[in-house]
């Protein structure tokens, strides 16, 4: 899939941009500050309808505007369609082919794109909340069912814990309905965890390709689910995986109201990667854990395309002067030719010009 003609409006310090983007490679130059990785967040942002940097839209929208108008026409299984996103005052809205859709999950997973930037280390060596996150958002473009409950467990998740706080306070006494809520959050979550599961299956066996290929060392590189009920196996089936979740629920019931939060589910599960058997977040080495980071984003450029059958748009900030010459060219030549790939550089002298040919070079100012 490709992008093709792209206009933003108003998006943060961009006023307007109209443009025709190159099938293959577009290069963003400028001088630190002046629209690169906001022009890489925009196409990001036309995609998954979120920014990589922050939860609040309103950032997005240029200081002194009350809007921000994003528009791609898109190139996808031999057809083209247009996307659009609108945030105003008022909220988000988003059309297809000029039609506005009342759901994200109908929209999300039309273009898909895959960033990479500096701060995906932190993938590695930050909180399980961004690894949750990270799920959430790549499997959530890929698969409309994940989104969907994914959003459908944030909203019983949020009534359970309040019907947990009222009994705590001792405002509620009924403790039917709080294993009401229970066995209806179990069942959402055993559908996320199942499709966490196998979704990170087809992540670890492509990573492991790739981390041979551009760590060029022995080591073995393996990722796991990490679920907090520890009794989940990855062969697990739905059903099981409900079951196992029912039971946990049940017999935490009385630390979840004394805590008067839910202890166990998808949101406090975690990802685990390791090298050679060991957990790279405790013994990794800084390289290690980049060469890990980029050996995932290259497993997702697979994973994305295993389940469309397109490769997604790959969005690159800054991270080429962050990669040795070794890595880059590894970079390089693992998506060549297969993705519409935009990078951002302040300098065209860190860049392996010899794999890139004919790009379009875009001047920020
Ligand atoms: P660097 O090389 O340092 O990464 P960059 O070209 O990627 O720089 P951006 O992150 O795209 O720079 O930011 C460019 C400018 O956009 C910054 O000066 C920032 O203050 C400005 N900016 C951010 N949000 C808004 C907004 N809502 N309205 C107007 N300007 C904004
Ligand atoms: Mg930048």
């Amino acid at each position: 899939m490709y992008l093709d003609h792209f206009i933003a409006q108003n998006y943060r310090n961009l006023t307007m941009v109209d443009t025709h983007f190159d099938k293959n490679v577009n290069i963003f130059i400028g001088k630190n500050a002046q629209g690169k990785t906001n022009l890489l967040e925009s196409i990001y942002f036309l995609a998954l309808t979120r920014s990589h940097r922050t939860s609040s839209d309103r950032e997005l929208i240029a200081f002194d505007k009350d809007y921000t108008n994003i528009m791609g026409q898109v190139h996808k299984h031999g057809r083209e369609f247009d996307l659009r996103v609108l945030i105003s005052k008022k909220g988000k809205k988003v059309w297809i082919n000029r039609v506005e859709q009342s759901k994200l999950s109908k929209y999300v997973g039309q273009l898909n794109a895959i960033l990479f930037s500096p701060e995906d280390l932190e993938l590695i060596k930050g909180a399980p909340s961004l690894r949750r996150k990270f799920m959430d958002q790549e499997f959530g473009q890929i698969n409309s069912e994940y989104l969907y409950f994914a959003s459908k467990y944030r909203q019983v998740l949020q009534q359970k814990n309040n019907y947990l706080k009222q009994l705590a306070r001792g405002q509620a006494k009924d403790q039917i309905f709080l294993d009401v809520l229970s066995d209806q959050l179990a069942g959402i979550a055993a559908e996320i965890i199942f499709r966490r599961v196998q979704f990170l299956n087809y992540l670890n066996d492509q990573a492991q390709e790739a981390y041979e290929h551009i760590s060029l060392a022995s080591e073995k590189l393996t990722i796991r689910y990490r679920p907090s009920v520890s009794e989940i196996k990855p062969s697990d089936s739905v059903e099981e995986i409900y079951q196992k979740l029912q039971l946990a629920f049940k017999n935490n019931k009385a630390a979840e109201i004394k805590k008067a939060t839910t202890l166990l589910g998808p949101h406090r599960d975690d990802i685990a990667f390791f090298l050679n058997g060991k957990d790279a977040h405790l013994y990794a080495s800084q390289g290690q854990q980049r060469s890990i980071a980029l050996s995932i984003k290259l497993a997702e450029i697979k994973l994305v395309h295993h389940v469309t059958k397109e490769y997604p748009l790959l969005l690159l900030d800054d991270v080429m002067s962050e990669l040795d010459h070794g890595r880059q060219s590894a970079l390089l030549n693992y998506i060549h030719g297969k993705t519409q790939t935009f990078i951002t550089t302040t300098d065209l002298e860190g860049i392996s010009w010899e794999i890139i040919k004919q790009p379009k070079i875009y001047h920020l100012e």
